[in-house]
């Protein structure tokens, strides 16, 4: 039996919450868009209404970033996955020296590996061995000025791990993964040469990967690629190429539309989301005899909290206490275990106040 609640109390790492405005407005969409009279599952790619959407995602993009047009923005498919392989691809070529990659968590370890595949890299910072509990500086890393790209993941969604943002440009493109926490606060974009993020943690529904990618960087790519992996290629066709994702872009311009119109904008989303991580963070350090968090303090992600109770079984109890309550998706990933709260843009303060509140009688009741 479903929760009444369980949308606003879905705590999940990925796919993961989506406001109860836009929940509302896609219901209605699958039966009928108010536009066209058609399901969003049966508009063609290629129709006015379908175009009119990729304008209007790319511009709020756009707006809620201040990106200037030096930099493309393109919607792609593949997941950040396919990105790991693709980055590398494109840029990494024998005019520049090998790209660097900072492993800094599971999916940086992920990026990385999968560059090795496709050609040399290097290992920039390696946190494996110290059990990816903290983050280094970009701005002190060694790397080789000469280095295609340094390819970073700005949030470690599993390990909970979030990086400060830049302070400055970095001395070669800067490449970051952001797809758990895209949109999540104001950033330079300027600073970056290439952000990439599926949609699936704080955009919407999965299917759609944005990319913003400094025109520079374009004029780097080797020739000779297959086309439908060169970055160019959905640059050059509006992000409608092939078939585009066409849910999942209609989606993401509700929720853009949403933070835009319902938030206010990101510096507002930052506040909320400040507010959350601070809430919960204070009340897990409140009971530090019986919680660990993973993350060293100064690393601590506002997007994903991971934490344990120290003991399977523990971990086990506090889960059956939450869902008992309504709440959803609070277990770790596979690879860590223990739990972990997402507390992306969605997440309401009210639903991470009900979660503190749990978390408080239960700890009480084993003290
Ligand atoms: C979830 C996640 C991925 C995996 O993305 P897919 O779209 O499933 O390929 C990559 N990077 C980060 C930071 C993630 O959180």
């Amino acid at each position: 039996m479903p929760m009444p609640h369980a949308n606003t109390l879905n705590f999940s790492a990925g796919p993961g919450a989506l406001p109860a405005a836009v929940l509302a407005q896609v219901r209605d969409a699958i039966a009928a868009l108010p536009e066209t009279g058609v399901s969003v599952l049966g508009m063609s790619h290629r129709s006015d209404w379908f175009l009119a959407i990729l304008d209007e995602a790319e511009r709020h993009v756009r707006h809620l970033l201040g990106l200037s047009d030096r930099y493309a923005v393109s919607f792609l498919q593949g997941g950040s996955s396919l990105l790991f392989a693709t980055v590398p691809m494109n840029y990494a070529t024998p005019a520049f020296a090998a790209p660097e990659y900072v492993v800094s968590g599971y999916w940086s370890a992920r990026a990385s590996a999968e560059a090795g595949r496709v050609g040399p890299h290097r290992i920039a910072w390696d946190g494996q061995r110290a059990g990816f509990r903290e983050l280094p500086v970009l701005e002190q890393l060694d790397v080789d000025p000469r280095a295609a790209y340094l390819h970073y993941v700005s949030n470690e969604t599993i390990e909970g791990l979030q990086f400060a943002l830049p302070a400055r440009p970095a001395s070669v493109p800067l490449i970051a993964d952001m797809s758990s926490d895209f949109l999540s606060k104001p950033i330079d974009a300027w600073h970056f040469g290439m952000i990439y993020a599926h949609a699936q943690k704080n955009l919407g529904a999965a299917g759609v990967t944005v990319a913003v990618i400094d025109r520079e960087l374009l004029t780097r790519i080797p020739g000779g690629l297959p086309h439908i992996l060169d970055f160019r290629t959905q640059i050059a066709h509006g992000s409608n190429y092939n078939t585009p994702p066409v849910f999942a872009i209609y989606v993401l311009t509700l929720i853009t539309r949403w933070l835009r119109d319902d938030i206010g904008g990101l510096e507002q989303v930052q506040r909320i989301n400040e507010g959350k991580a601070a809430r919960l963070y204070a009340v897990l350090d409140e009971m530090s005899d019986a919680v660990t968090i993973h993350a060293k303090r100064p690393w601590r992600s506002q997007m994903n909290v991971a934490f344990t109770f120290g003991d399977a079984r523990l971990d086990r109890a506090f889960l059956d206490t939450a869902e008992a309550r309504g709440m959803s998706g609070l277990e770790g990933h596979r690879s860590l275990r223990g739990l972990r709260a997402s507390l992306y843009n969605a997440v309401t303060p009210q639903a991470v106040e009900i979660l503190c509140e749990t978390l408080i009688e239960f700890a009480l009741q084993r003290a």
